[in-house]
């Protein structure tokens, strides 16, 4: 009752403000209100940080917050011994405090990967990290940069060029490590634009290639799941948490992968090769123990009476959920961890970098929208086909069924639509009498977006472009959206491809 009443006297005091002030006034106070507000919560954050680091305060000043994430903030730092020192004369750091409630073994990880991989190639190095008890800053390069979505629009064909160069660099350096990033997205690749220079940033997610589970010893690699959750990822967090906090306690710091399967002559054939006859077959570990190991869980399920029915049979619904690792961000997952599939590789990440190649042949940020994972496989399904996504789910021994057959998107007719030509007028509206339609989704023929069903998305002509941007440009993004990680192209690979190659 007495909170009902409270909003009535607000409500009241901001209507008698309006005949007062007027409605942009009050508008303008409350952003300068919140702001303030703002401004003191992160001085007072920042007064904190220096107080339970006081080797930080003595050696930097920090001047403001330029990112938060859910499990670090980053300050803007320059050196006190330059304080007298115009700006462009100091240098600048990016001081990432990560908060206390890290695991350790996390934030070790963290830190090896910016110490082994970093300096080089467009990745993010460490300075210095400075610790007291839970207090943890790594100190690394500051690079101005603003937000993908104010540049994304602006790209030309050179310029996006030079960046996903940039990024495909970073990505083949990192994965020469052995190492996938896993949360390769625009804001964790930072551009200056003004300089046009480029970081990889946040390896707070990154995870470490293992051995084939075929040559690993029982007990299997511990399950990989990013060990940190992003926000995004906190639906999934109370299943996932135990495992975790089991995988840390075991002395396996960093998370595994089985490195990339090598092709052989008979895959996609229709017999079994020597090589593949020979092969062991795959060890495990779960028989009779109480977990599934990631052997078995990559295995094709029987058949049993629900599938393909609308309820799960008892069989069904008591087997244990599939394990794999899903840390990332939604939108730029790729079918094989929206399908759980357990042996990840580094083809994850360029997936990822297919993602950002789409958003900014389109001009569309972010690209994905879907809530959940259900949602980005039929996402996927629209733009790549039904068919390429269920070749590609039974290759990693997983089903996909979908109610009705799509052919996929032409991502070219996309981003032609997208940047303007016919984008103006509401597809399906003002087609001529008689004009030619299309026999799949019944458009005029200028308005379809279906897929080329002569040409393939990957082959290129270098005479075309389409909304300024060559042909080859595409044709990469076909390749880095390849639905099946064996066949995606590698960043080493994309780098030799004729749109980034020099
Ligand atoms: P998180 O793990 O919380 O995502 P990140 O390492 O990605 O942390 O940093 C969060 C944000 O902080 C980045 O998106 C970026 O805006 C900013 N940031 C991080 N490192 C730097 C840097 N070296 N230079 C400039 N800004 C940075
Ligand atoms: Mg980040
Ligand atoms: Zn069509």
């Amino acid at each position: 009752m007495s909170r009902i009443k409270g909003i009535e006297v607000k409500v009241q005091k901001e209507v008698l403000q309006t005949r007062k002030y007027g409605l942009n006034e009050i508008l303008k106070k409350k952003n300068d209100d919140q702001n303030n507000s703002k401004d003191a919560t992160e001085k007072h954050q920042i007064k904190e940080l220096l107080h339970k680091l006081p080797r930080l305060d003595k050696i930097f000043e920090v001047h403001r917050k330029i990112g938060e994430g859910t499990f670090s903030s980053v300050y803007l730092g320059s050196l006190r011994q330059h304080a007298a020192l115009p700006d462009s004369e100091k240098r600048w750091f990016a001081i990432k405090h990560l908060v206390p409630t890290a695991h350790p073994a996390r934030i070790e990880h963290e830190l090896r990967c910016l110490q082994d991989i970093g300096g080089k190639d467009h990745v993010i190095g460490v300075e210095l990290c400075l610790r007291n008890l839970d207090t943890i800053v790594f100190i690394m390069p500051y690079i101005p940069h603003k937000k993908f979505s104010e540049y994304v629009g602006e790209m030309d064909a050179a310029e996006l060029r030079q960046y996903m160069r940039a990024l495909m660099i970073a990505l083949r350096h990192v994965h020469s490590f052995g190492v996938i990033h896993r949360d390769v997205k625009p804001s964790n690749f930072l551009y200056d634009r003004d300089n046009r220079r480029y970081l990889l940033v946040d390896f707070g997610l990154a995870q470490r290639l293992c051995p084939a589970p075929e040559e690993t010893p029982a007990p299997p690699p511990a399950h990989s799941n990013g060990i940190r959750k992003r926000p995004r990822d906190e639906e999934e967090a109370s299943s996932a948490a135990k495992r975790v906090a089991l995988d840390l306690s075991t002395g396996a710091p960093v998370a595994c992968a089985a490195p990339p399967v090598p092709r052989c002559a008979c895959a996609g054939a229709g017999g079994v090769c020597g090589a593949c006859s020979a092969r062991p077959p795959p060890r495990c570990a779960c028989a009779g123990a109480g977990g599934v190991c990631g052997a078995c869980s990559a295995r094709p399920p029987p058949r049993c009476a629900c599938a393909g029915a609308g309820g799960v049979c008892g069989a069904c619904s008591a087997r244990p959920p599939p394990r794999a690792p899903r840390a990332g961000t939604q939108g730029f997952r790729p079918p094989e961890v929206l399908l759980k599939y357990p042996h990840q590789t580094t083809a994850v990440d360029v997936w990822a970098a297919g993602v950002v190649l789409a958003s900014a042949l389109t001009a569309r940020y972010p690209f994905f929208r879907a809530g959940d994972d259900v949602a980005a496989l039929a996402e996927l399904a629209d733009l790549v086909g039904t068919e390429p996504l269920q070749r590609a789910a039974a290759a990693l021994g997983r089903r996909v069924v979908t109610s009705s057959a799509r052919r996929g998107l032409c991502l070219r007719k996309l981003a032609a639509w997208l940047r303007g030509q016919g984008a103006g007028q509401a597809r399906g509206a003002g087609a001529e009498p008689g004009a030619p339609l299309c026999t799949r989704c019944r458009l005029p023929r200028n308005q379809c977006l279906c897929r080329d069903e002569i040409k393939k998305a990957e082959e290129f002509s270098a005479a075309q472009s389409v909304a300024g941007f060559p042909d080859a440009a595409f044709a990469l993004a076909a390749r880095l959206l390849d639905p099946d990680p064996r066949s995606r192209i590698s960043a080493a690979a994309a780098l030799a491809h004729p749109f980034l190659a020099d």
